[in-house]
């Protein structure tokens, strides 16, 4: 009875917390500017097609299957949680057995699993800390985020050892017909690794199977609430996140309504334009901190893997640029997490003397290309261009700080109607020495 006391407060606690963070930061990110998206079927289809058949990360089929037995892996074992908290709370052993012939071979597809998510979690170890691959040591990959990675990596690989410590200290007591373990039927991988605990007495294999027991269901519940804090919350927001993302080009700027209204105006002095409401505009042309720019730009950056897959595919990067995709993202989240809470309590106006630019240089902003090659091999679609563009926009319009280069071009626009130095007439003076005509 004490071990089920003690198993509900730790079950109700751990996801107690766990609701609350993310009650947390959906609040976060509703600081932000508001964005209407239609539902749209088509939603649902790339959502499977990226989230669940993980299609972007199989464009490299060798890490694609080693990511996907991780995440699938993660996903069914997960059904097995479903077992372990029925028997935690009751007191029970093995409560799912009642499926008869089906339930060993439910156990033997999990165990499958767990040893292909150790097998992939040793890999990706060995790829970041041994072949120190590229872009997990890039810059903005200080030491807290290649940790974060280390510890996911490490705590999977334990989460899984322990579920088949269960499964074999378990069944070698059945074996022996010990009254609690009763005879379920043999499974795939703790039926060959069997000979390793056969030599252990009845009291030890007992103690082992209830400490490994306990060792995966409160590592759950820690694991549960690292995520949150962790590059790993992407397993629950790229769903979000994918299932959200626009339907429009990539790149496409989103048009300002209070500017749009006046070319309008411009065209046409009767013309009917829309007044946009306040918290559209946000009293600003770009953005310059987290609350300025658009709900799902703060998604975007819960929602990173911090895989830098977009720095590796950025030309800018690629070129020496001081550009990472990455980073933009990785201080936006930063950004949103030091300052929401502020946010929520002091209102959109809060200031704290810093800002998003505080942490991202025009350096930075003025390198990219908008190629849009990140937002193409970003796995959950993220997309660091609205960010920069955003950025950008408030550079230029609120501060007046483009570019020579920019100035020169916003100048001749203004002057001539086009971004070259010459009047409109003479435009076509280059053609009149041509040999043949053109008019
Ligand atoms: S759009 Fe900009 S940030 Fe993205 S890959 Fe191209 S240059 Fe890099
Ligand atoms: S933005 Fe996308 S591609 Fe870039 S690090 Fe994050 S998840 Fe990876």
């Amino acid at each position: 009875m004490l071990e089920q006391i003690i198993f509900i407060l730790a079950f109700i606690s751990a996801f107690g917390l766990f609701f609350f963070r993310l009650y947390r930061i959906y609040r976060y990110i509703k600081t932000a500017r508001p964005l209407k998206l239609k539902y749209r079927f088509k939603r649902i289809i790339r959502l499977l097609k990226i989230a669940i058949a993980q299609s972007k990360v199989f464009k490299n089929p060798l890490v694609g299957i080693l990511h996907a037995f991780i995440f699938w892996g993660f996903i069914i074992i997960n059904i097995e949680m479903l077992e372990i908290v029925i028997d935690g709370v009751f007191g029970t052993h093995r409560s799912l057995a009642f499926l008869g012939g089906i339930y060993p071979l439910l156990i033997s597809v999990f165990e499958f699993f767990a040893v292909a998510v150790i097998f992939a979690c040793v890999i990706f170890l060995f790829r970041r800390n041994a072949l120190k691959l590229k872009r997990f040591w890039n810059k903005e990959m200080t030491t807290w985020p290649r940790t974060d990675a280390n510890i996911i990596l490490i705590i999977e690989i334990m989460l899984m050892c322990s579920i088949l410590t269960v499964n074999a200290a378990d069944s070698v007591l059945a074996s022996r017909g010990h009254p609690h373990y009763p005879d379920v039927g043999a499974f795939l991988v703790t039926g060959l690794i069997q000979p390793l605990f056969t030599g252990m007495s009845d009291s030890s294999l007992v103690f082992l199977e209830r400490f490994a027991w306990w060792f995966h269901i409160i590592g759950v519940l820690i694991f549960l609430n690292y995520i949150t804090f962790s590059k790993h919350l992407h397993i629950l927001f790229s769903f979000f996140n994918i299932y959200f993302t626009k339907f429009d080009p990539s790149g496409k700027m989103m048009n300002m309504p209070s500017v749009t209204n006046e070319v309008k105006l411009m065209l046409n002095p009767s013309a009917e334009v829309p007044q946009p409401s306040a918290e559209a505009e946000a009293g600003l042309f770009g953005a310059k901190d987290s609350q300025y720019l658009y709900w799902k730009n703060l998604l975007d950056a819960f929602s990173c893997t911090e895989c830098g897959r977009c720095t590796a595919a950025c030309p800018a990067n690629i070129t020496g640029k001081k550009l990472s995709p990455r980073k933009i993202i990785m201080d936006l989240r930063d950004r949103v997490e030091e300052t929401g809470s502020k946010v929520l309590k002091q209102g959109k106006n809060f200031d704290d003397g810093k800002d998003l630019l505080s942490l991202i240089s025009p350096d930075e902003l003025w390198a990219c290309t908008t190629c849009n090659a990140c937002i193409e091999e970003c796995p959950v679609n993220i997309d660091p261009v609205a960010v920069i563009l955003d950025l950008r926009r408030y550079l230029v319009l609120e501060k007046g700080l483009a570019p020579g280069q920019l100035n020169a071009m916003f100048a001749n626009i203004e002057n001539n109607g086009a971004p070259w130095q010459y009047s409109a007439e003479d435009r076509l003076l280059w053609t009149e020495n041509l040999s043949f005509k053109t008019k």
